[in-house]
């Protein structure tokens, strides 16, 4: 899950903005390659209006990508090629690497025909803890007590605070206001705790959103048997790193090596930090996925990947291919490396 907010809004605006620059541009600040993210992958949202629909792109869509970006010379390869190739400073021609967080259930029915269509690997990074229940799609489930409520009143150390959530548009203040509230003053440790009480006490199932819409570890099974297809790592409880102690973010880092090898017979060697921003991941967080002993770690940083990332595998930008923004004069434009400078202040190896 990625921040939907204020950033992705400029960049789209700055994509527009600078979409008839980026063909000649693209020879002099192009990359290598690039990582594509996602998320959902369906043609029928359950909520086509949610405030999370950045999350999820139509099959459709995925298709017309992939077949512009193979027409414009790019191979679709898998993460493990993909890091060969950075390694090898992007000899062998521009790339193309597909990535998944949080193992939506339509990654399997509607990404995966797409893919196979075209032979296109992907990566799904999966945090065992939301599987088993010991962590929550808390954002979905935040629309869903928004949605279900005229009016919220959390209880805070600090004395109660009442949200009013009774027109769309102070749903959208209250949906931002909740965000800020768990993932700034709630401690990360009481992250479901918290969300289950403010669940609970409004009538909201918590389980709902990640019952509905990801995999079961059967199916997780079966698509990790499928040739197209590698597991990744995204910490145990989908935790934001940099809110935990050494010791715990420690843990998440590695323990979820031992619980995927668990339930999939095979230890994953690739990682996705949860969240991904800045106030999610730094070097701290690397340095840890590094030793762990990872092959390559993605943020949701955006970027497209050059020669030095050879330097910098555990810290690997991506282009997310936004919902809100489904089409492909975008993409390119992402593509042609114009707006990784302007969405980093200016840097061209986008790291941390
Ligand atoms: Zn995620």
């Amino acid at each position: 899950m990625i921040d939907g907010g204020e950033a992705i809004r400029k960049l789209a605006l700055n994509v527009a903005r600078y979409t008839g620059l980026a063909p000649l541009a693209k020879p002099f600040i192009g990359g290598i390659g690039a990582i594509l993210m996602l998320h959902r992958v369906t043609a029928t949202p359950e909520k086509p209006d949610s405030v999370n629909r950045h999350l999820n792109i139509a099959p459709g869509f995925l298709d017309a990508v992939i077949a512009d970006m193979k027409a414009s010379g790019y191979a679709f390869v898998s993460m493990d090629e993909a890091v060969e190739r950075i390694k090898a400073g992007g000899k062998g021609g521009e790339f193309a690497t597909i990535t998944a967080d949080d193992a939506y259930r339509d990654n399997m029915t509607e990404a995966l025909p797409v893919l196979e269509k075209h032979g296109a690997p992907i990566t799904i990074y999966v945090a065992p803890g939301l599987i088993n229940g010991t962590a929550d799609l808390w954002w979905d489930v935040v629309e869903d007590v928004v949605s279900a409520r005229d009016s919220l009143t959390l209880t805070r150390p600090n004395g109660p605070l009442t949200i009013d959530c009774s027109t769309p548009a102070k749903k959208l203040q209250a949906n931002a206001r909740l965000h800020a509230y768990l993932t700034s003053e709630v401690r990360e440790e009481d992250l479901q705790a918290v969300l289950r009480d403010l669940a609970g006490s409004n009538g909201v199932d918590a389980d709902g959103p990640r019952l509905r819409t990801l995999m079961s570890w059967n199916e997780i099974r079966s698509i990790a048997a499928h040739p197209l297809v590698t597991i990744g790592a995204h910490t145990i409880n989908h935790s934001n790193l940099k809110r935990l102690s050494e010791t715990d973010a420690r843990h998440e880092i590695g323990a979820v090596r031992d619980m995927l090898q668990a339930e999939l017979g095979e230890k994953p060697s690739h990682f996705a930090y949860p969240y991904g921003y800045a106030s999610a991941v730094g070097c701290r967080e690397v340095g840890f996925v590094r030793d762990a002993g990872y092959t390559s770690a993605v943020t949701t940083r955006h970027g497209v990947l050059r020669a030095e990332h050879a330097g910098f595998l555990h810290a690997l930008p991506r282009i997310s291919v936004n919902g809100r923004y489904q089409s492909l004069a975008h993409i390119r434009t992402m593509l042609s490396g114009v707006t990784t400078p302007l969405a980093n202040a200016g840097k061209m190896v986008v790291t941390i």
